[in-house]
């Protein structure tokens, strides 16, 4: 399907008269995770594909599955564990990959078919990520995984961005051989092969820069370049991602190489209960209406006097918590110090306080788990995106729990976006022979291209940022003491 969709695609634009031939660098974005396995003897016809025929009927042979496992696997909790346990625990994986062992992430992927379908493993010479077999295919030769997909893996170390030894062990045997190389994100690939050259009229000298995952690419796509930028995606489900200089992985959340620098990193958070939860308040307190849900929002003072609550509609990622609501009240509620003040669990609010407390309640949870991950308060600033990005009480929110001016950028296609611009910064270290950092390329030009974000939110008064950290404070107290009760290990 990967390969039929290359094909199509080139077929298309070939149709719309693109001229190929002034193509100075291609890159691209694959889904986090999922993984192609090359059956042993395919480097070769991966090489020599003939230019007068469709890549698909060519490479149908060239794998030992035709099933890739990709994000959406719940299958290898056994394989999970194993490998968590080999290397001593969950938090000494997280520490080394920048993620405990996930069921979607392909290392334990990789585990699982090394016990269930040996044959095929045997069979493999080399494992791709979706994004390094794009590559492959438009180099003709296998591509090294990038440092950012890689670390998507439980397999590399991500502070030396190498593969670490003795996870390999604790995966399958044989393993450093069928991965190949690393390189960072905007490393050449190698060029555009013949085949393509010949059948579509790219130029000889066109670059393959090194494909990246989605989300990595989403954050090159929105412009993030440096530390303390963060961006919200506010869709079904709520991301989280940003910049640090520091590397604080812990059990949830997940630590990679920045895809577009080669010191810092990328902190990703990602929630279940995004706007699955916000339209569920909406819905039982707001009339089913955002006018209704703002006008709330605008009744109600920041911090709720003292009322937080905690909102899983359906089994939570981050803090990992079954379904169920849980609110509480501040006895004795006082703004400036929260230290005395025990909570009290109460069965619900009035419809206004319900719907502060959610909005606050997901930012502040964003908040604080990003400052655990090494994230500076405030942020430089906040990108904000997805369907709820269209709200301005939501937004205004963002401004004064996080204390940093909010932009929007409504574009459904950072990921791409950011895959072409990688290509370009790819191409530049190219031709200037060492690192540049990617802003150099679009810095003070911002305004005038589609890359331009819009303000949509001042950041907040800082005395309110501070009342908010000690209420954030509270929030994770009350977290932990949840997850301690209820939640999932
Ligand atoms: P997806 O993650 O599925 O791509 P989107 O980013 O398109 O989702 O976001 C869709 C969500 O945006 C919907 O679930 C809807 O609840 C939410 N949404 C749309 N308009 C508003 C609004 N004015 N206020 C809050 N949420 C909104």
């Amino acid at each position: 399907m990967w390969v039929e969709a290359l094909d199509l695609i080139l077929q298309r634009l070939q149709k719309s008269k693109l001229d190929f031939g002034k193509i100075a660098a291609v890159s691209g974005s694959g889904q986090q995770h999922g993984s192609v396995y090359w059956k042993n003897g395919s480097s070769k016809i991966l090489s020599s594909c003939d230019p007068m025929k469709p890549l698909m009927e060519q490479l149908f042979d060239a794998f030992s599955t035709k099933e890739s496992p990709v994000w959406m696997d719940s299958s290898t909790t056994e394989q999970c564990k194993a490998i968590e346990k080999a290397v001593g625990g969950a938090l000494e994986l997280s520490k080394i990959t920048g993620s405990r062992a996930y069921e979607r992430f392909t290392g334990p992927q990789i585990r699982r078919i090394f016990e269930k379908q040996l044959d095929v493993y045997r069979n493999t010479e080399r494992i791709s990520l979706v994004s390094s077999f794009m590559a492959s295919l438009l180099t003709g030769s296998y591509a090294c995984i990038d440092h950012t997909d890689g670390a998507g893996m439980n397999l590399m170390d991500i502070k030396d961005r190498s593969w670490s030894k003795i996870i390999l062990e604790a995966t399958a045997p044989g393993l450093e051989e069928k991965l190949g190389k690393l390189a960072p994100a905007h490393a050449v690939a190698g060029l555009i092969s013949p085949y393509f050259v010949d059948r579509y009229h790219f130029n000889k000298d066109c670059l393959i820069i090194q494909w990246s995952g989605d989300n990595p690419n989403s954050l090159a796509g929105l412009t993030l370049n440096s530390p303390g930028d963060l961006a919200i995606s506010l869709g079904t489900s709520d991301t989280v991602f940003g910049i640090t200089n520091e590397h604080k992985p812990s059990l949830e959340g997940h630590v990679f190489p920045n895809p577009v620098d080669t010191n810092s990193y990328m902190v990703m958070l990602c929630y279940k209960n995004g706007s699955l939860a916000r339209e569920d308040i909406r819905n039982q307190c707001a009339d089913k209406s955002w006018e209704v849900f703002n006008k709330f929002l605008q009744q109600t003072q920041p911090l709720n006097g003292g009322k937080l609550g905690f909102y899983y509609k359906d089994h939570e990622i981050l803090p990992p918590l079954p379904v169920g609501f849980h609110r509480y009240v501040l006895e004795n509620f006082n703004e400036e110090s929260l230290d005395e003040g025990r909570e009290c669990e109460v069965k619900e609010f009035d419809p206004p306080s319900e719907v502060r407390a959610l909005v606050e309640g997901q930012l502040l949870s964003m908040r604080a788990h990003s400052e655990r991950f090494g994230m500076p308060s405030p942020p430089k600033r906040i990108i904000a995106t997805g369907g709820a990005s269209a709200n301005d009480c939501i937004l205004s929110s963002i401004a004064s729990i996080f204390g940093c001016n909010v932009y929007t950028v409504q574009r459904p296609d950072s990921a791409s976006m950011g895959a072409a611009l990688r290509a370009a910064h790819g191409w530049l270290c190219n031709k200037k022979g060492n690192f540049v950092p990617i802003s150099c390329m679009y810095m003070d030009k911002m305004e005038t291209t589609s890359l331009k974000c819009k303000l949509a939110a001042t950041a907040g008064d800082q005395e309110l940022v501070s009342k908010y950290a000690l209420l954030m404070k509270k929030r994770v107290e009350i977290e932990n003491r949840l997850v301690q009760k209820l939640g999932r290990l």
